[in-house]
């Protein structure tokens, strides 16, 4: 394209709150294939909220497996362990501090809290201990297929319960999926969330079963995107979080929701001010008119 298609093109981009980085960009979204989603604060809202505690252990109470796991979770600066010390926060329960507290990336959450060894996270992180968790299978089962999720407590090595949190789609995102989709462009979602979750959610928002990327480690975010750009196809990354930088970087064009981290609008090509996912179809539309000036 022309220099003064491109300065057109982003300037109108800005005035519809697309920030292209620059002109390189706009030149390529035109030719997008296949566009990688984000689930957590990008298809949904990324405000997870507290919803269900269950309790299997004999020798405790529900309040008392969510006041243990919340003050565990005090360590956390992730979006779920936010989520639960709020939840518990919000039920009067009180809290101390953990010790020995450590994150395990992908899996959850470790550490002591009065003289209790608790373990947070998804089956990975308990098979990873050796610990069985047919207890309380059915109550995680159930709550994904809601959507929800679930996270298995471990109480001194056994399994305990399970606190849920759910996340709610923006209200905006099947709209935008299904425009991206009526423009010839296949939508795929990832996450590091558990395939029954994301499957659920993915169906809230019109994304197929079979183009859902779950249980993704967030150092693998970026290989997934990887491997879709060997198989010959122009793929665009959408995500708001740090654990989305690499893969917004090795996307042939990244889109940051402009509402996420910093660290994601540095990684990407383009940042979606508006904060919800309208902003991809508007930027590939864009991108298709200012070519078609110079043909
Ligand atoms: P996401 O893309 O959903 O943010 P992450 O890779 O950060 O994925 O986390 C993957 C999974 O690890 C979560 O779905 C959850 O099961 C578990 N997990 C991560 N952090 C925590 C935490 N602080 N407390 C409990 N579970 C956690
Ligand atoms: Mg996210």
């Amino acid at each position: 394209a022309t220099p003064t298609s491109i300065m057109v093109g982003t300037g109108r981009g800005a005035e519809n709150g697309i920030l292209i980085k620059g002109g390189e960009h706009l030149e390529k979204a035109y030719a997008l294939k296949t566009i990688v989603l984000d689930k957590t604060g990008t298809i949904t809202r990324g405000q997870p909220s507290l919803t269900d505690v269950f309790i299997t252990a004999p020798d405790m109470d529900e309040r008392e497996l969510l006041r243990l796991v919340a003050s565990l979770e005090k360590g956390s600066e992730h979006p779920l362990g936010e989520a639960i010390v709020k939840g518990a926060r919000e039920k009067d329960t009180e809290l101390v501090d953990p010790r020995g507290f450590e994150a395990i990336p992908g899996h959850g959450v470790s550490g002591q809290v009065g003289d209790k060894q608790l373990l947070v996270g998804n089956r990975r992180l308990l098979a990873s201990r050796n610990i069985a968790i047919s207890a309380i299978q059915d109550t995680v089962e159930k709550l994904e297929g809601e959507g929800k999720t679930a996270m298995l407590v471990a109480v001194n090595n056994r399994a305990a319960g399970v606190v849920a949190v759910a996340d709610t789609v923006k209200d905006t995102s099947a709209e935008a999926i299904r425009a991206l989709k009526e423009m010839g462009i296949e939508t795929i979602m990832i996450t590091g969330d558990n395939r029954r979750t994301a499957e659920a959610i993915a169906r809230q928002v019109g994304i197929a079963s079979q183009n859902v990327l779950a249980e993704v480690l967030p150092q693998d975010k970026a290989r997934e995107v990887n491997k879709l750009k060997e198989q010959g196809r122009v793929v665009g990354m959408v995500g708001d979080g740090i654990n989305d930088a690499p893969a917004l970087a090795t996307a042939d064009v990244g889109f940051a929701i402009g509402t996420g981290t910093d660290v994601a609008m540095e990684a990407a090509d383009i940042t979606l001010m508006r904060g919800d996912l309208r902003g991809v179809a508007a930027s590939i539309k864009l991108s298709r008119a200012t070519m078609r000036n110079i043909k």
